[in-house]
């Protein structure tokens, strides 16, 4: 099974692809984690994206393209792959669907999570993730049971993402609207658009989920 998870900066995005990785055996692709990774090891690439990301706006889709083709070429991908912030522009979709055919791959589904421009900065502004095994929280929505420690793994540091601040949010849902909802007619067109209610509760989304992906 390969799926893109399309939806705006705080839709539940990663949270949802964590399960299911879990319930599928497959993995999830996040070109957010990919980019944070280079910044932190200071490559050319890495360097290259800081003051974008910072900024709340898009690399370059070169850039990202080949990121991609990469990794979807590694051994964890046989059995397929969640790609999450990845198409981000239409260029960047006709590019996938190019780059799978040539790989003899086809998408399975493209699942949009939709939820209200007002609710994401809520979202955003409390998120946090484990710094150990990279489970996601949030302050209000998402807490561990017991606080200060990952149910996951049981570490006490967490960390928040630099970009996470009110004034970058606008600006990458400002790119969200402009340059990656555009991508949505493509997959419905092609018949592999499926819309999935963000605004629920976590485990209701869940659920909504693996009734479409069975
Ligand atoms: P994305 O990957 O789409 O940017 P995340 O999955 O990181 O979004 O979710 C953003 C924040 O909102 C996280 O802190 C997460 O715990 C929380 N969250 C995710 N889904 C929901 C939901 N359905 N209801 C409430 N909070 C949610
Ligand atoms: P979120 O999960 O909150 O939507 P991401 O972690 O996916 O955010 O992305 C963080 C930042 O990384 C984006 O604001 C953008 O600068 C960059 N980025 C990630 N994926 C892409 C992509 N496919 N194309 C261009 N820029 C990207
Ligand atoms: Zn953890």
């Amino acid at each position: 099974m390969n799926l893109v998870f399309l939806g705006p900066p705080g839709a539940g995005k990663g949270t949802q692809a964590k399960r299911i990785e879990d319930r599928y055996s497959i993995v999830q692709l996040s070109t957010g984690d990919m980019l944070r990774a280079e910044v932190t090891s200071g490559s050319d690439l890495g360097v290259e994206a800081k003051g974008l990301m910072e900024a709340g706006k898009l690399v370059s889709d070169e850039m990202i393209i080949s990121i991609v083709a990469n990794r979807i070429d590694q051994d964890d991908c046989k059995n397929g792959f969640i790609l999450d912030g990845f198409p981000r522009t239409v260029n960047q979709a006709e590019a996938l669907t190019d780059m799978l055919e040539q790989k003899g791959l086809k998408l399975t589904y493209c699942v949009s999570l939709k939820v209200d421009d007002e609710l994401l900065v809520a979202r955003i502004t409390g998120r946090y993730t484990c710094a150990k095994c990279g489970q996601g929280y949030h302050d209000e929505f998402e807490k561990p049971s017991k606080e200060g420690v990952c149910d996951k793994c049981g570490a006490t540091e967490f960390s928040r993402r630099a970009d996470d601040n009110e004034e970058t949010v606008r600006s990458r849902l400002e790119a969200y609207h402009n340059e990656t909802a555009p991508i949505l007619p493509y997959y419905e067109e092609r018949d592999l658009l499926r819309t999935v209610d963000g605004m629920a509760p976590i485990d209701e989304v869940t659920k909504e989920l693996n009734a479409i992906l069975g």
